[in-house]
């Protein structure tokens, strides 16, 4: 195919996901001549419409939530605390605002050439770029990234395209606070979703096909998360399959008709099912660059793809969904830029699930340790034997912990409960560290924190 002649690049960024803008003005700082295109959110998915607009949410329903205890804490309050959805939508358009100018003026502060526009390989490590203003671009890196992130994905469902359903992107518009709002998936972000609408005085209905809500996590820990959304007035229904989704005209309500028949009616539905790799139209086929079986961009360990000089990262890539699993993976990308060796292979990827209390994790669950063939000795505490749970009125959830009964090894944990999300790395570090449990139960650590509920946690195991 013929095309003009490609403007040349040191690096060039397709998708300016974590991984990709992190490269691309850490290269563009060292002098490197880079490129970064971006379709439409300055910054990535996190920070416009994941990560950081759902946080700030959560922070708002975990106001209201405070406040509504706040009599049993002293604190005398006239009336009730209302949302106000205007106030609310203007909370989370500051904090997201915020950061996307920081980004672009960081971007410009760096020195790359930063492009609002979608790219398209032509070529091997070219792409041809149609800018926002119309204008058309050719440009080829010596090395070339690929970070273009994942995109939710629509179940195949009857009745489900002609039904104005939200996804965790169009639900953040915060268009209206619905009074009852179904939820189909009880994964990490149905369930977060889930409990901040509740909390924000929404009837949650949460449909979700496997047997159990967080299906990766072990069943006592998806059983406590259950509970606490039940407590929460979220009306579950696992282990249970949804046949077709109807709208009503106008507007009108939404009903899920489910396999067995019967139905469940809502104002909204959010679907929470699942996120695609954004491969399509990317003209990969042009690039050399090969997809796995499930369409995610196919990289070894070092994230190289099948293409000379081609890296992919991030959800693309197929790395955890995770922000800080694509931060790691440009620090692998940079030092394999720059002369070093390094992989994916080992890295321990923990996750925080932010219902409230939230739910952290890092390694092995049970199920999985024991899988592995470990001896495994599990160690478990009720938050409420904490003595800051007890202060702060916030005892819900359960700490749990598994080691390898022979070395000691901690191999991993789940830590359900405030505060749980800062206390996991603490659980992280001594686990990159080597440390067995025996010196984390030992630790003198302060008092009266949740962190202290280390020591609680390990004594359980003598
Ligand atoms: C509701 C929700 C909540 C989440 N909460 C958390 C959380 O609390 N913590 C956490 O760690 N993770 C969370 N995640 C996951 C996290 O957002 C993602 O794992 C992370 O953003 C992935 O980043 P990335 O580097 O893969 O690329 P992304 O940030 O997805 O960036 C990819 C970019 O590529 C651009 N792009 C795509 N195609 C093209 C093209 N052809 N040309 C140019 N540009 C293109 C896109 O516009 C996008 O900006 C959440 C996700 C969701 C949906």
């Amino acid at each position: 195919m013929a095309y003009e002649e490609p403007e040349d690049f040191d690096l060039l960024v397709v998708g300016g996901g974590k991984a990709g803008k992190s490269l691309a003005m850490d290269r563009a700082k060292a002098g490197w001549s880079v490129a970064m295109v971006e379709r439409d959110k300055v910054g990535g998915t996190c920070i416009n419409v994941a990560c950081i607009p759902t946080k700030a949410l959560v922070e708002s329903a975990r106001a209201l939530e405070t406040i509504r205890r706040a009599a049993s804490m002293g604190i005398d309050l006239d009336g009730e605390p209302a949302v106000s959805l205007e106030a609310l939508r203007h909370h989370k358009e500051s904090v997201v605002g915020g950061m996307v100018d920081a980004h672009r003026q960081m971007f410009i502060d760096s020195g790359m050439d930063f492009i609002m526009g979608t790219a398209r390989f032509i070529a091997p490590r070219t792409v041809q770029i149609t800018a926002d203003d119309g204008t058309v671009r050719v440009l080829r890196g010596r090395d070339v990234v690929i970070n273009t992130g994942a995109t939710p994905a629509l179940p195949d469902l009857p009745g489900i395209a002609e039904s104005h359903v939200w996804t965790s992107e169009t639900i953040l518009r915060l268009d209206r606070l619905p009074q009852t709002l179904l939820i189909l998936g009880g994964g990490y972000i149905g369930c977060e979703f889930a409990s901040m609408f509740a909390l924000f005085g929404t009837k949650v209905v949460l449909v979700q096909g496997p047997a159990q809500v967080l299906p990766r996590e072990d069943h006592d820990i998806a059983a406590e998360v259950a509970e606490i959304l039940t407590g929460q007035g979220v009306d579950l229904h696992t282990g249970t399959r949804v046949a077709s989704v109807r709208r009503a005209p106008n507007h009108g309500p939404v009903t899920l008709t489910l396999e067995d028949g019967s139905t469940l009616t809502g104002d909204e539905l959010l679907v929470a099912t699942g996120r695609a790799p954004v491969t399509a139209q990317l003209g990969l086929e042009a690039a050399g660059v090969q997809v796995t079986d499930r369409g995610f961009v196919d990289v070894d360990d070092h994230l190289r793809t099948s293409a000379e000089h081609v890296w992919a990262a991030g959800d693309v890539a197929g790395s955890p969904q995770f922000t800080h699993a694509s931060w790691n993976d440009f620090r692998i990308m940079r030092a394999n830029l720059t002369g070093a060796d390094t992989s994916t292979s080992g890295r321990l990827v923990p996750y925080t699930v932010f219902i409230t209390p939230e739910l952290a994790r890092v390694g092995m669950t049970e199920t999985e340790a024991r899988a592995a063939g470990h001896q495994v000795a599990v160690a478990k505490i009720a938050v409420s034997a904490i003595p800051r749970a007890k202060t702060t009125h916030e005892q819900t959830g359960m700490w749990k912990a598994v080691v390898d009964a022979e070395s000691g090894e901690i191999l991993g944990a789940a830590l359900l409960g405030r505060g749980a999300g800062e206390v996991i790395s603490a659980v992280q570090m001594a686990m990159i560290g080597g440390l067995p449990y025996q010196s984390v139960r030992d630790a003198v650590l302060t008092h009266p924190t949740m962190g202290e509920g280390l020591n609680l946690l390990f004594d359980t195991l003598g």
